[in-house]
């Protein structure tokens, strides 16, 4: 984006801005220059102080309240800025970093708010002292750039099969997230998850590993599933519960008998007649459930439901069958097993059949929503789920927002093979680094890197701060032991001594960091050139403009506004 300072953001109050400018209607309020600058700054500020307490592995917790009164209590940033409701457009901004933060690198929300917060904080004291912000932008991004290098400079190649390093990259994510005592179990199964789905050196977290969460057992019964589970029981208990060496049939319709039209009356004058009738309704399921006899398959699974007669003969050939199922669930299925969906029996083909080793229905008989279904050792293992198990649901959502976390970092260095130490570390020898390159460099731009240098520092001293530790003593110890050439120093937050993080395995990607420099620096960046904030009055959209946006538009346009219905 080629733009200078001055850009105004226009925001009908109470919508959303889309990063954009948006353009105004009718500017009720105006805020310009060094207000609508500090206020902006003041908006972020909020986002940041609410969640940059809970930095780092002693940090504190939250307690979210929803609308209707549901607590979490967490200290995830990530989650954390979710739920906040937040008004003003920069605090926004924030936000939507933070979740660019997650989506990229899955890992380091926190920490890109705090640098935000603190680039923010240097560059107001800078605007103050009468430097534009054109030059303050300028100098961000030289100071980004070389931040990136210094970065690549510390990275450490990790390869794919060193699962001993990807397990402490795991650990090193869910620090002071999950419950401590089953971290290595919990890091394993991470790794052994990604590990099952990565194809090729990439891996998709979101579409290949699910979690699923079940209260009433302890968390050590949280179990990895090279396959797919499902919460689904068999259509009918006549079926068998668990069948080996499964051949899997995925249907899009169901195995039900063709009902009469709605409207068609039917006479039926003698009991002969009934039982050609019903031995018509039979024959035709019956083919179905022949044909499925016929090629082996021991297992159906179904989008639409099966009915009583379908359900007797499909027992009655020991077939073990599910109805009514999702359809991504039948996606998911069909990818881990390799079977491909067709809509009724008379379709398949050997080849549309999928295999798993085991498929069987577990959990207690009288729980409904106590049941579910587990594919094991699927043909095609590019799927997997965990099967979270904890006392309580709130321990589940812990359990489950650390596994998050952990399986997005590990898919990371899987994917990129590349790795720094963590606690700290590389911000603080991106600092140092920073400020010998000011040094080098003339007018006002120094400032701004040397800015950017104290930004980073913000991170040592938050974790430093939330872990109960003298903040200027440490900073200074760590500061100087980077000065002393030890790249890899980094905070114990246990003991508050400057240790070597790479021995003390308190390992990350290397994305998470780059990804925090590019964001962080994009949203300051933002937030500095607006120097004009206009709301117009907060007004509901009509139902024209809501539901046809785009003709609404058009006909906006033309001066046609009074003629569109609803408006
Ligand atoms: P974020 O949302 O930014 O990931 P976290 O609360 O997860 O925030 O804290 C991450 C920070 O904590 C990173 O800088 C990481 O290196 C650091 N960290 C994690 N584990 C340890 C540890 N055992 N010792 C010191 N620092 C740690
Ligand atoms: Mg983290």
């Amino acid at each position: 984006m080629a733009r200078g300072t001055g850009d105004k953001v226009v925001v009908p109050a109470g919508h959303a801005p889309t990063g954009q400018p948006v353009f105004v209607i009718t500017d009720k309020e105006k805020t310009s220059g060094r207000d609508a600058r500090h206020m902006n700054i003041l908006a972020a500020r909020a986002v940041v102080d609410s969640v940059k307490s809970t930095l780092g592995p002693l940090g504190m917790d939250k307690m979210l309240i929803d609308p209707l009164g549901n607590i979490t209590v967490t200290n995830d940033g990530a989650v954390i800025l979710r739920e906040m409701s937040i008004e003003h457009p920069s605090a926004k901004m924030v936000i939507d970093g933070a979740k660019t933060q997650e989506d990229v690198a899955g890992d380091g929300t926190t920490s890109v708010v705090v640098l935000v917060g603190a680039l923010l904080d240097a560059a107001e004291k800078l605007m103050d002292a009468g430097v534009h912000p054109t030059v303050l932008v300028s100098g961000y991004k030289m100071a980004a750039e070389r931040a990136q290098q210094v970065l690549d400079s510390l990275a450490r190649r990790v390869e794919r099969t060193n699962d001993a390093t990807l397990r402490e990259i795991a650990k090193t994510a869910m620090m002071g997230k999950g419950p401590e005592v089953y971290a290595d179990t919990l890091a394993e199964m991470c790794v052994r998850a990604v590990k099952g789905v990565e194809d090729n050196g990439a891996v998709d977290v979101k579409e290949n590993i699910k979690l699923i969460k079940r209260v009433g057992l302890r968390s050590e019964n949280t179990e990895l599933i090279n396959g797919i589970v499902i919460d689904k029981e068999r259509s009918h208990p006549s079926m068998p519960r668990r069948v080996k060496n499964a051949k899997i049939a995925l249907l899009n319709k169901g195995i039900e008998a063709k009902k009469p039209q709605t409207k068609a009356k039917m006479k039926i004058e003698s009991a002969e007649q009934l039982a050609e009738f019903m031995q018509e309704d039979v024959r035709v399921v019956e083919e179905q459930v022949k044909r499925f006899a016929e090629l082996g398959v021991n297992v159906v699974m179904t989008e639409m439901g099966i009915d009583d007669i379908g359900n007797s003969l499909l027992s009655k050939y020991g077939i073990f069958a599910v109805e009514r199922l999702l359809s991504d669930d039948l996606k998911r299925i069909s990818r881990a097993v390799g079977a491909r969906i067709v809509s009724t029996a008379s379709d398949l083909k050997p080849e549309d059949l999928g295999e798993a080793g085991l498929v069987e229905e577990v959990g207690k008989a009288g729980f409904l929503a106590d049941k579910y279904i587990y594919i094991h050792d699927a043909k095609n293992t590019k799927a997997v789920t965990i099967v979270i198990h904890a006392g309580s649901e709130n321990v589940a959502d812990e359990v489950e927002r650390a596994l998050e976390d952990a399986l997005k970092v590990v898919a990371c260095a899987v994917e990129d093979q590349t790795v720094v130490a963590g606690g700290a570390a590389p911000e603080m020898e991106m600092a140092l680094r920073l400020r010998q390159y000011a040094n080098t460099l003339k007018g006002r731009e120094q400032l701004a890197v040397q800015a950017y240098a104290e930004a980073l520092e913000a991170i040592p001293k938050a974790l430093a701060e939330n872990s109960g530790l003298d903040v200027i003593d440490t900073l200074v110890a760590l500061r100087s032991a980077h000065e002393g050439g030890r790249t890899t120093a980094g905070i114990d937050v246990f003991s508050g001594d400057i240790i070597d993080m790479w021995e003390a395995n308190v390992i990350e990607p290397l994305r998470v960091k780059r990804q925090m420099i590019s964001t962080a620096t994009e949203i300051v960046c933002m937030i500095l050139r607006l120097d004009e904030i206009l709301a117009s009055e907060r007004r509901e959209p009509s139902i024209a403009e809501k539901h046809w946006p785009k003709s609404y538009e058009m006909a906006k346009r033309r001066g046609m506004k009074g003629n569109i219905p609803g408006t």
